[in-house]
């Protein structure tokens, strides 16, 4: 499906607004936030998912005339003790309202 470059809504700059998540192929930017390497508890390796947990997505303005980021938040297990973990959003990125 080609990306729709018309504006639509929003006042440029303003991303406070929930959207419907953007399909994959419309996303300029895959970002994957994965847990931990090792357990806290027992130090074993921590098995993370395949498929993400959450999906995170900006809609930022910084380049002509539209940048989508999703961030991907997978989450794991302790491969020993089952101890579940979770990838956390880097401090850069804009939290959703
Ligand atoms: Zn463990």
């Amino acid at each position: 499906m080609p990306r729709s470059r018309n504006k639509v809504g929003a006042q440029p700059g303003h991303t406070g607004h929930k959207r419907p998540l953007a399909e994959l192929s419309d996303t300029d930017k895959i970002i994957e936030c994965k847990p931990q390497a090792c357990c806290s508890a027992c130090h074993h390796h921590i098995n993370v998912n395949e498929q993400c947990s959450r999906r995170h997505q900006v809609f930022d303005l910084p380049k002509v005339p539209l940048e989508i980021i999703e961030y991907q938040i997978f989450h794991g297990h302790c491969e020993y003790c089952n101890a579940t973990y979770k990838g956390e959003l880097p401090e850069s990125a804009p939290k959703a309202k």
